[in-house]
């Protein structure tokens, strides 16, 4: 027989909240998510906003979506997306209740931070030949040497046709890097400050040293690659101008920990976020509301051009579907919710003296809600309200999901944003979620197999709820 509780012990369990981790109420879990990851990691293989799109469409079009029709009046459990340049993708499902009662909107962002080519990069020095790089996003530096790197993009060449690159991934396929001194020589190197260890202008990619056999030749290592280039991708080093090229880590997705409860892989932020809203989009037949799954390019550099979310891209595509009903997009925004699905820091006890323990997210504890990101005093910000906060307490708890709050890091320590103050001008309620990542930003980044799985299980019940915004 159970021990009776104590006065307090029933108080305590009444009035506060304990987190801990997941596996200790259901050890079930793990084993649910296993088979999930195993789909994500497959997505993480795809490692540019292009690459997740063209990866994307063919999945879209056999469960039964169709290109948007301009004009068209849509029926409940209708589906269809819209291709932005192929680097950004808008996906609908039309919900039963009219769209002038509101969408459920999930956005995140397929970009991830890496290695971009300048437009004239190849060189040759000391009989190497060298790509010359500069970074996308926020990274550090030193390292994105000594790694395996793969090439990924698209040339757009003289004739009208674009080719699509990729080099590195295959098996048997050539990998990339940028070199790094070696510690013997490296004492001045050594006492630099992180940011300077390796500098923007040493980020260069080795893909050669063997030379073009011609006497008369001057610079014979380019050459020789060039030549290759030109063989297997009918380019010239003109095109380079007119081509957008990245290096990534070339790793692949791969599971961290004898109890295989983690995946590492380069570009989890932001696919752990863009995989499970593209599985609970897809999976959605008839919901309630009319859900809206976005993919956004450019977040990590700012949410700039014309396939980020600062673009007029996705509000123009709903002023869009919303006029074949007579309705303003404004009107229809307003009583809209969004879920800006983007990854949180989970606490890292090698660095525990950044994190707020009270406030941050950790790894098997559940998709993070995050009420504001920002930095300093909540500057740049999207600051989600109370009843914003309480709408989704309500779906996630109604459908059982366990999930945490998470601060970035502790006040004043650094900061950062994600596209939820780009998607609340539009004057939407919008809150972060995501899941807790370690090593963010890093060549290798690490999640927690339960933390993905729940995510998804998270955008699902917000996508089919019936619950309506006050
Ligand atoms: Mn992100
Ligand atoms: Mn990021």
């Amino acid at each position: 027989m159970a021990e009776k509780k104590s006065e307090g012990q029933k108080l305590e369990e009444k009035l506060l909240m304990r987190s801990k981790n997941l596996g200790e109420a259901d050890g079930s879990l793990l084993e649910k998510a296993l088979g999930f990851c195993e789909e994500y990691k497959k997505f993480l293989c795809n490692k540019t906003e292009r690459e997740i799109v063209d990866f994307a469409i063919p999945i879209l079009k056999k469960n039964g979506y169709k290109e948007f029709q301009l004009g068209k009046k849509y029926s409940p459990g209708n589906k269809f997306y819209m291709d932005n340049r192929g680097k950004a993708l808008v996906m609908v499902t039309i919900g039963k209740r009219p769209i002038s009662d509101g969408l459920r909107i999930g956005v995140s962002h397929t970009d991830s931070p890496r290695l971009d080519l300048k437009p004239n990069p190849l060189f040759e020095d000391t009989d190497m030949a060298y790509l010359k790089t500069h970074y996308y996003g926020g990274i550090k530096k030193y390292q994105w040497a000594a790694i395996p790197l793969s090439l990924h993009g698209v040339v757009s060449l003289m004739n009208g046709k674009t080719v699509k690159v990729n080099i590195g991934e295959e098996e048997g396929d050539p990998v990339f890097c940028v070199t790094d001194l070696l510690p013997h020589l490296a004492m001045n190197q050594m006492k630099k400050p992180a940011p300077e260890i390796i500098e923007g202008e040493q980020l260069n990619i080795l893909v050669g040293c063997w030379p073009f056999k011609d006497e008369k030749v001057s610079g014979k290592v380019k050459l020789n690659i060039m030549n290759m280039l030109f063989e297997k991708y009918n380019i010239t080093e003109k095109d380079f101008l007119t081509a957008e090229l990245c290096a990534v880590p070339a790793f692949k997705p791969i599971d961290v920990g004898l109890d295989r409860s983690m995946v590492g892989a380069y570009g989890q932020d932001d696919s752990a976020c863009a995989f499970t809203n593209f599985m609970a989009e897809i999976e959605c037949k008839t919901p309630e509301f009319t859900t809206v799954t976005v993919f956004a390019d450019k977040e990590e550099t700012g949410s700039d051009g014309n396939t980020g979310m600062r673009s007029f891209f996705f509000r123009d595509f709903l002023e869009d579907l919303v006029s074949a009903y007579g309705l303003q997009v404004r009107h229809v925004l307003k009583r809209s919710v969004c879920l800006s699905c983007d990854v949180n820091a989970a606490i890292d006890p090698a660095f525990g003296d950044v994190f707020e323990r009270n406030n941050c997210s950790f790894l098997n504890r559940g998709p993070v809600v995050s009420k504001y990101t920002g930095s300093r005093g909540k500057y740049s910000t999207n600051d989600a309200s109370a009843e914003t906060m309480g709408f989704l307490r309500n779906i996630l708890d109604e459908a059982e999901i366990p999930w945490q709050v998470g601060e970035l890091g502790k006040v004043d320590i650094g900061g950062g944003g994600t596209i939820a103050s780009e998607i609340s001008l539009h004057n939407l309620d919008t809150v972060d979620m995501g899941v807790p990542v370690l090593s963010m930003h890093s060549p290798f980044e690490i999640t927690s197999k339960t933390d993905v799985y729940l995510l998804y299980k998270a955008i699902s019940a917000f996508y089919n709820s019936e619950l309506e915004k006050k």
